[in-house]
C-alpha cells in the first residue's frame, strides 16, 4: 500500500517528502501505524552515506513505536490495538547458531536492517520509521510497556538496547566504576542503565556544559576528556568503559583509564583507528565492540524499563524539522534524543 514517508534523496540535499510502497500482509506480518520515531545518529550516517553509498531514496528511522492496526492470519503474539515497537532489525535467517541463541544481530547469514537494507525475502530495499506505517514479521515486533510515555520509549528500541546489551554482557554490577563516553542519545541511556545496575557512573564528555545534566541523569562524576590533568587523575581506575563517540578518534587516552584486565566497548566509530599496543599490553587491557542487541534481550530491556520507570529524555520534533535536528546532532547539540511525532508527517 502507498505510504507517506520522508527520505534522503542524496548525500547533500535536505530530506523531504516521499511516498513508498509497503507490502500487503503475509501470514506472519504485523501492520503498525507509527506514532513516534526516534532519530539515531545512524540515520544521519546513512542519509549522508558516511558508511558507504546509501540506497537512495533512503527512509531512515529504527526507533519505532506505534499501534497494531492489522495482523496476518498466523500472527499469535499480537492483536489489533496493541502498543508495539520495532528496532534496528526486521528479519534474520532464524536458523543459524546466532539466531538460535537469540543473537539475531549477529546472524551468520546477515540480518535485514529496518532501513537501507536489501530485503532478501521480499525484495527491494527496506524503508524505516520516518513513515506513516510499517509491516514487520511478528518475530521482530516488541511489546512496549504501557505505563511509560510512548515518545520517551521510542529511543529504547536502538539507543536503549545498544547500551543495555554491552553493560549486561560485561556484567556491570554494583560498585563497578563505569565510564560512559559521549553524552548523546546512546550515552544518556548508558548512564541511566549503568546507574540502575548499581555502578558508580562517570560521564566522560567533551562538552563541559553537559556536566550538570549528566549528574541529573544519574552520573556520580563528570570527567572532561579534553582536560589531560583530569584524565590522569582517573588513570587505571575504571572497570568498564562504553564508548559511544560516532567517529574514529584517538582511543588511547580512554584505554589508559582502564584497570588491569578491563574492557572498553566501542559502539559508535566503525572506521579504522590506531591503537597503541603498549596501552593494551601493559595492563592486559581489552578493546571490544557490540552491535545493538537480540530480540529477546530487547524485550527484557523494555520490561526492565517498564518496571523501573526508565525512559529516554527526548525533544519531540515535527517531521519537517528533521534537517535542523541533523545539523544540531552533528554539533553534539541534542538533549538527548530527537523523536519525531509522526502525526506531523
Ligand atoms: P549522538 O546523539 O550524536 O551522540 C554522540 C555523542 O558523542 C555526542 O553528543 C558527543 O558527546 C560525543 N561526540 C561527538 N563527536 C565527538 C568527537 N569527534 N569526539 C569526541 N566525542 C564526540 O549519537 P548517538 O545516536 O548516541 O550514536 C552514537 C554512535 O553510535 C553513532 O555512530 C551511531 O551510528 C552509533 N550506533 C551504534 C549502534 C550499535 O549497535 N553499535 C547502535 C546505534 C547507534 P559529548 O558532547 O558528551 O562529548
Ligand atoms: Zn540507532
Amino acid at each position: 500500500m502507498t505510504t507517506k514517508a520522508y527520505a534522503a534523496f542524496n548525500a547533500v540535499d535536505p530530506l523531504g517528502a516521499h511516498t513508498i510502497e509497503r507490502r500487503t500482509l503475509n501470514a506472519k506480518d504485523v501492520f503498525i501505524k507509527i506514532d513516534y520515531c526516534g532519530v539515531c545518529h545512524s540515520d544521519l550516517h546513512t542519509a549522508k552515506s558516511d558508511w558507504g553509498p546509501a540506497n537512495y531514496p533512503a527512509v531512515p528511522g529504527h526507533e519505532i513505536v506505534g499501534r497494531v492496526e492489522a495482523v496476518g492470519s498466523e500472527v499469535s503474539k499480537f492483536k489489533v490495538g496493541d502498543i508495539v515497537g520495532v528496532g534496528c532489525m526486521v528479519e534474520s535467517c532464524q536458523h543459524c547458531h546466532s539466531c538460535d541463541e537469540g543473537l539475531e544481530q549477529y546472524c551468520e547469514n546477515g540480518f535485514t536492517g529496518t532501513y537501507n537494507s536489501k530485503n532478501s525475502k521480499y525484495g527491494g530495499i527496506t524503508y524505516g520509521g520516518y513513515s506513516e506505517n510499517i509491516v514487520v514479521e511478528e518475530e521482530f515486533v516488541l511489546n512496549v510497556p504501557t505505563n511509560l510515555p510512548l515518545e520517551n520509549v521510542a529511543p529504547l528500541l536502538c539507543a536503549g538496547i545498544t547500551t543495555w546489551s554491552p553493560l549486561r554482557h560485561w556484567n556491570v554490577k554494583k560498585g563497578d566504576k563505569v565510564g560512559v563516553v559521549g553524552l548523546g542519545g546512546l550515552g544518556h541511556m548508558g548512564v541511566k542503565f549503568a546507574k540502575a545496575m548499581g555502578a558508580h557512573v562517570v560521564m566522560i564528555t567533551t562538552s563541559e556544559a553537559k556536566g550538570a545534566d549528566a549528574m541529573k541523569l544519574g552520573a556520580d562524576e563528570v570527567l572532561i576528556s579534553k582536560d589531560a590533568d583530569q584524565m590522569k587523575q582517573h588513570a587505571y581506575s575504571f572497570d568498564f568503559l562504553l564508548n559511544t563517540i560516532p567517529v574514529a578518534h584517538d582511543v588511547n587516552p580512554y584505554l589508559l583509564l582502564l584497570k588491569l584486565d578491563k574492557t572498553m566497548c566501542m559502539v559508535g566509530a566503525i572506521e579504522p583507528f590506531p591503537i597503541h599496543g603498549g596501552v593494551l599490553i601493559n595492563k592486559r587491557r581489552n578493546i571490544a565492540g557490540s552491535l545493538i542487541g537480540g530480540i529477546k534481550e530487547t524485550q527484557e530491556m523494555l520490561d526492565f524499563c517498564g518496571e523501573h520507570g526508565i525512559v529516554s529524555e527526548v525533544e519531540v520534533i515535527n517531521m519537517h524539522e528533521i534537517n535542523e535536528a541533523y545539523v544540531r546532532m552533528q554539533k553534539s547539540d541534542v538533549k538527548y534524543r530527537f523523536v519525531i511525532d509522526m502525526k506531523t508527517l
